[in-house]
């Protein structure tokens, strides 16, 4: 154990948000970065208990071994800590970000948990600043050679892993740059894009090919002795009202997308959210990404609609610990509305009824409808409580229902009932030489169940390749 009373000693604290009005002003990191002294202080706080369920299902997809590298972490032993980290972490700068750190919920000391996330994200970016960070070139080659189909956190976790093992590894990406929704979806303010650049530049390094703009076909599956798909459940759920394809209505990924294009090239949004009045249909992480992103681009207003209640405040008995809360939380730019415009953004129980295009087609504003249980226990629209509301931008970020057609059709794939490329046997593999990974087969996820998902295939990828050698 770290420091017997470190738990008692310091009160958590966490890398605390920049300013919420000084950080609209700039697309870059929400957060300020502590000392390391703080640092060592929270990592301190570590109980190192004898059941740790921090890294148990309840805590970390990846099992990260967190009381060890706390420990090291508290005694100044940050190489050795980024080790311990690295073990079972592939890429601990994302999940420092990104991560809601299910390992802290799950933590001994309940709502006070040990800012695991944190002390991950400062380890490893010590470890880059120090030069600790080195690209790993396999001493040698098996000679197979495999395509992983999609870079998002579920492909660059299963093309690292693979070529660690001396396996030839292509990454086939349609997008423009890699990072899958690291890249185009989370925002720069919650992830830095030069982050990602800078872990695939050490991929490259080390040996990983990344062929960008371009689709994955049925072709590979000859040119390669085994395929990864990772394409991510990136079929959106729409509104089942008309005048869907008036103008200002978009996807929340679409809209997201381009704002990071733009910010990366200098250029102004082909979407805007400047000067209009902004819904966003969701509740959730992605409809607040939303509302962040159209408040840095100088909206003049944004709501945000959510079909279910609020959640409660604390745990009920049907929530227990260490599972994850199922409580209310206030996001980034939910903060940043209430700073702004004085109240929050979400509006409860509440679904779009009809859209109000003009004569040219522009979306200018909605009609809401209160949602309320109906005898059986769903939810309806409750009659004469309709309101209008301005909307010159309407953003759906209602949720995700599988994956993309496109890719199934080509591979001539069908997915189950839920929309998930997941086969019968819980396995990554669909046969042949194809294999299915990240949210393509759990369905739409976290990105730290991604990169475990990634990895997880790999080591089955692999195990078939040397099956076949043998
Ligand atoms: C707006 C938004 C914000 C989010 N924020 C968070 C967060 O803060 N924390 C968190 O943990 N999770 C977050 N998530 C969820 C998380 O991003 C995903 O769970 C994770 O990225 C899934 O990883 P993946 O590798 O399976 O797929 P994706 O990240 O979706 O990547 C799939 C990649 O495959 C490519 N592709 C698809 N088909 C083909 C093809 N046929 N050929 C070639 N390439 C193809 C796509 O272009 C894409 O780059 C967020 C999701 C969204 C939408
Ligand atoms: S990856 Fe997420 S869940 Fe795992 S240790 Fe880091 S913050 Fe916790």
């Amino acid at each position: 154990m770290g420091k017997a009373t470190g738990f008692m000693e310091y009160a958590r604290v966490e890398n605390p948000y920049r300013d919420a009005k000084n950080r609209l002003a700039d697309f870059d990191d929400l957060h300020a970065v502590q000392p390391v002294e703080a640092r060592r202080c929270q990592a301190a706080r570590c109980m190192n208990c004898g059941v740790p369920f921090c890294q148990s299902d309840f805590g970390c997809p990846l099992h990260n071994l967190i009381p060890e590298w706390n420990e090291l972490l508290y005694r100044g032993q940050e190489q050795a800590a980024l080790e311990r980290l690295l073990q079972t972490a592939p890429f601990p700068e994302f999940t420092g970000h990104v991560c809601p750190a299910l390992c802290e919920k799950a933590c001994n000391l309940a709502d006070d948990g040990v800012t695991n996330r944190d002390n991950e994200l400062y380890l490893i970016e010590t470890g880059f600043a120090k030069g600790w960070i080195q690209p790993r070139v396999p001493a040698a080659r098996t000679g197979k050679t495999v395509a992983v189909a999609g870079s998002g956190p579920s492909g660059l976790a299963c093309a690292d892993w693979l070529n660690q093992q001396g396996h030839s590894v292509t990454v086939i990406e349609r997008a423009d740059r890699p990072g899958g929704l690291l890249m185009y979806g989370i925002p720069n303010m919650k992830l830095p894009k030069e982050i990602i650049e800078r872990r695939v530049r050490l991929m490259e390094a080390e040996g990983i090919a990344f062929r960008l703009n371009t689709e994955a076909s049925p072709d590979d599956l000859k040119a390669f002795d085994a395929v990864v798909l990772c394409g991510g459940a990136r079929k959106a759920r729409s509104l089942n009202v008309n005048h869907m394809d008036a103008q200002g209505i978009h996807f929340a990924v679409d809209y997201l997308t381009e704002a990071t294009k733009a910010l990366l090239s200098g250029r102004d949004p082909a979407i805007s959210a400047a000067g209009k009045h902004v819904v966003v249909v969701g509740g959730g992480d992605t409809g607040n990404d939303c509302v962040g992103t159209a408040l840095r681009q100088g909206c003049a207003s944004v709501t945000q609609l959510e079909m279910m209640p609020a959640a409660p405040e604390k745990r009920t008995s049907a929530n227990p610990w260490p599972e994850w809360p199922r409580t209310l939380r206030t996001d980034y730019g939910q903060l940043e509305a209430i700073a702004v415009q004085g109240c929050d953004p979400r509006v409860y129980e509440t679904t779009v009824k009809a859209i109000h295009p003009d004569a040219e087609g522009s979306i200018t504003a909605l009609t809401t409808v209160r949602l309320a249980k109906n005898p059986e226990g769903r939810l309806v629209p409750a009659e004469g409580t309709e309101q209008r509301l301005s909307c010159e931008l309407l953003l759906i970020a209602a949720g995700f229902i599988g994956c993309e057609e496109k890719t199934l059709k080509s591979f001539s794939l069908q997915t189950d009932a839920r929309g998930r490329l997941l086969p019968e046997n819980g396995s990554h593999h669909l046969g042949g030489n194809l294999f299915s990974a990240g949210d393509m087969r759990t369905g739409q996820s976290l990105v730290v169940r991604a990169l475990a998902d990634g990895r997880a295939a790999a080591r089955e990828v692999n195990e078939w390749l040397r099956g076949r050698q043998a």
